[in-house]
C-alpha cells in the first residue's frame, strides 16, 4: 500500500493555504513566530504587535503544553486561547496552537486556525484521526525518536481521515549529543522532501533550545530551502515560562527577521 503523503501516490506539491494571503505552493518560506506558552493576555497582545507591526502574519503560542515536568506551567489552557483570539482579532494575524491529547482537541480546533500536533502527540492515533476530521491546515511535528518513515506513516492517519493539508515539522531528534537540546536532522528534512510532496517547516528553537544558536540555524534553514520556519520569541524573556532558553528578545527576531528575506531570495524562495 503506497503512502498517501508520498510522491510516488501523486507526484504534485500539496499546495496549502494557511491564511488569505498565504498559499504555500513549493516557492514560498512562511515564519511563524512568537511566544512558546500563552502566559497571559498582556504578553500575547504584545507578541502579536510586535509580530504584525514587522510584517510577520502567523502568531505562534501554546495553551496547552505537554511538560516533562508535572510541576512546571502547564499553559494556560482556553482562557489563554480566547486572549490568542483577541491578539488575532485586534492585529489581523492567522494563529497556530498546539494540540495535546483529545482532551484538548476541541477546543483548540475551535480556536485555531492551524492545528499544531506536538512532538510527543505524534503517535497519538485518536488526535490524528480527529485531525483529519478538520478542514484546517495541520502541522505534525516529529517525534524526537520516531523515523521519518513513522512520521510519514502517521501523517497517513490524518490525509486517509479526509485533510490531506499537513505540512511535517522537522524539531529535532535525540541524539547522543548533549551540548544541544536536540539534533535538527536535516538529512532527513531531504528526504521528506525527496519522498512526500507535503510542505516541510522547520523549528530551529527547540532542535538547539539555546536562544545563541537560533538565529544561525533559523537561516541555515531557510537556506536549505523549506517551506517555513517556526521560532519562538518572547517579549520579556527573563519571565518566560516555558522554553525560556531558546526563546529570541524582541530586538534579537526583528535582526534575524530582516536579513531571512535575501536568504530566502537567494534559494529561489519568497519569504511570507
Ligand atoms: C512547542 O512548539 O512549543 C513544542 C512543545 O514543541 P514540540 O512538540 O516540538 O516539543
Ligand atoms: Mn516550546
Amino acid at each position: 500500500m503506497e503512502l498517501k503523503c508520498a510522491k510516488n501516490y501523486e507526484t504534485d506539491f500539496h499546495a496549502i493555504e494557511l491564511t488569505k494571503e498565504i498559499t504555500l505552493t513549493g516557492k514560498e518560506t512562511v515564519v511563524m513566530a512568537g511566544p512558546c506558552a500563552i502566559e497571559s493576555r498582556d504578553q500575547i497582545l504584545a507578541s502579536a504587535e510586535f509580530m504584525s507591526q514587522l510584517g510577520v502574519k502567523i502568531l505562534r503560542g501554546g495553551a496547552f503544553k505537554p511538560r516533562t515536568n508535572p510541576y512546571s506551567f502547564q499553559g494556560s489552557g482556553e482562557e489563554g486561547l480566547s486572549w490568542m483570539a483577541e491578539a488575532r482579532d485586534r492585529y489581523g494575524m492567522t494563529l497556530i496552537t498546539e494540540v495535546t491529547d483529545m482532551a484538548n482537541f476541541d477546543i483548540v480546533a475551535k480556536y485555531s486556525d492551524i492545528i499544531q500536533i506536538g512532538a510527543k502527540a505524534m503517535y497519538n492515533h485518536s488526535v490524528l484521526k480527529a485531525a483529519g476530521k478538520t478542514i484546517k491546515p495541520i502541522l505534525l511535528k516529529r517525534h524526537f525518536g520516531a523515523t521519518v518513515d513513522e512520521l510519514m506513516k502517521m501523517a497517513d492517519y490524518i490525509i486517509l481521515n479526509g485533510n490531506a493539508n499537513v505540512m511535517f515539522c522537522e524539531r529535532g531528534i535525540r541524539t547522543f549529543e548533549s551540548s544541544s537540546r536536540f539534533t535538527l536532522d536535516l538529512c532527513g528534512a531531504a528526504v521528506m522532501q525527496e519522498r512526500s510532496r507535503q510542505p516541510l517547516i522547520l523549528d530551529p528553537s527547540h532542535a538547539i533550545g539555546y536562544s545563541f544558536g537560533v538565529p544561525k540555524l533559523a537561516k541555515a534553514a531557510i537556506a536549505f530551502g523549506c517551506d517555513g520556519v517556526i521560532i519562538e520569541v518572547h517579549p520579556d524573556r527573563q519571565y518566560a515560562q516555558c522554553d525560556k532558553d531558546q526563546a529570541l528578545s524582541h530586538e534579537e527576531f526583528k535582526l534575524l527577521y530582516s536579513q531571512l528575506r535575501d536568504i530566502a531570495q537567494a534559494v529561489g524562495r519568497e519569504l511570507v
